[in-house]
């Protein structure tokens, strides 16, 4: 039985988010920001800072606690 992605795709996370969390470079924008979501509703906090841009990333960067996220919609990309 195959979880679904927390990114709301509709597909299952292994075969969404799961392999750019894995290292897998994103296809596209949309891809990115979706696996950037779903890597805050995993906790996956070592896969946020690796995919943030260096000249952006923090120095210190800590997961929210008591967070929980109810989903990402994405109205429009390019
Ligand atoms: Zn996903």
């Amino acid at each position: 039985m195959s979880t679904l992605c927390p990114c709301g795709s509709g597909r299952a996370y292994a075969d969404c988010c799961q392999p750019l969390h894995q290292g897998a470079p994103a296809a596209s924008a949309e891809a990115l920001m979706r696996s950037r979501y779903a890597a805050h509703a995993l906790g996956l906090r070592d896969y946020l800072l690796s995919s943030w841009h260096v000249s952006k990333r923090p120095a210190q960067y800590a997961l929210e606690t008591g967070v929980k996220w109810l989903g990402l919609s994405v109205k429009q990309h390019l």
